[in-house]
């Protein structure tokens, strides 16, 4: 086991069976996610959403896609397509979950089985998911609301992401909002705000 946490903590609000799970920053530079959330809960601190502001708090503090271990998150879930990988920004780890930010994950999908989840990326715009038609739906209504596009393929394979280990292999719907990273965190509130409270009522 890895732990790579160096005095940052994964927090997680609101855990209830059977929410909606929202989490952001799988990499840290991409640190949207950790905003938009903590506003969230701030401002409607009774949301029924289930909620991780920050997945990867060491990378954000140093401002890199990968953790403190160097590894990239979104390759290190024990999906199907796991597989070993060259040691760059994109390095899935010396095995699947041996991460702590990653099994902390895992432990909290498997402990409270959310019916659908979306995670907050930055910076292509669009929005992207995994699983069923549901999550296409989902995707769709999401879309809607902060009009990107939706595409089902981001064009590069991702081996190891928490899309396929959810949204594929365990059927949970996934949908990745990929946040436009050159629009402000003031400017991305409306939009993602009106997504969570679709979310509240889903
Ligand atoms: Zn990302």
């Amino acid at each position: 086991m890895t732990f790579t946490l160096s005095g940052n903590s994964i927090e997680l609000f609101k855990p209830s069976l059977r929410a909606i799970l929202v989490v952001g920053v799988f990499h840290g530079d991409e640190p949207q996610g950790d905003y938009l959330i903590r506003k969230y809960l701030k401002l409607y601190p009774d949301t029924n959403l289930m909620m991780v502001p920050c997945l990867n708090p060491d990378g954000m503090k140093m401002q890199t896609r990968i953790n403190a271990a160097g590894v990239d998150l979104n390759r290190n879930f024990p999906s199907s397509n796991w597989e070993i990988s060259e040691k760059n920004e994109y390095y899935g780890g010396d095995y699947p979950c041996s991460e702590i930010e990653t099994r902390f994950l895992v432990d909290t999908v498997e402990k409270y089985s959310p019916r659908a989840i979306l995670t907050l990326h930055a910076p292509y715009r669009l929005v992207n998911y995994d699983g069923d038609c549901e999550a296409e739906m989902l995707a769709y209504k999401i879309a809607k609301i902060i009009g990107y596009p939706v595409q089902k393929n981001i064009g590069y394979p991702t081996p190891g992401s928490f899309g396929t280990w959810a949204g594929i292999d365990n059927k949970i719907p996934v949908v990745t909002l990929e946040l436009d990273e050159k629009v402000s965190l003031l400017n991305l509130e409306k939009p993602v705000f009106g997504i969570f409270k679709m979310l509240e009522s889903y």
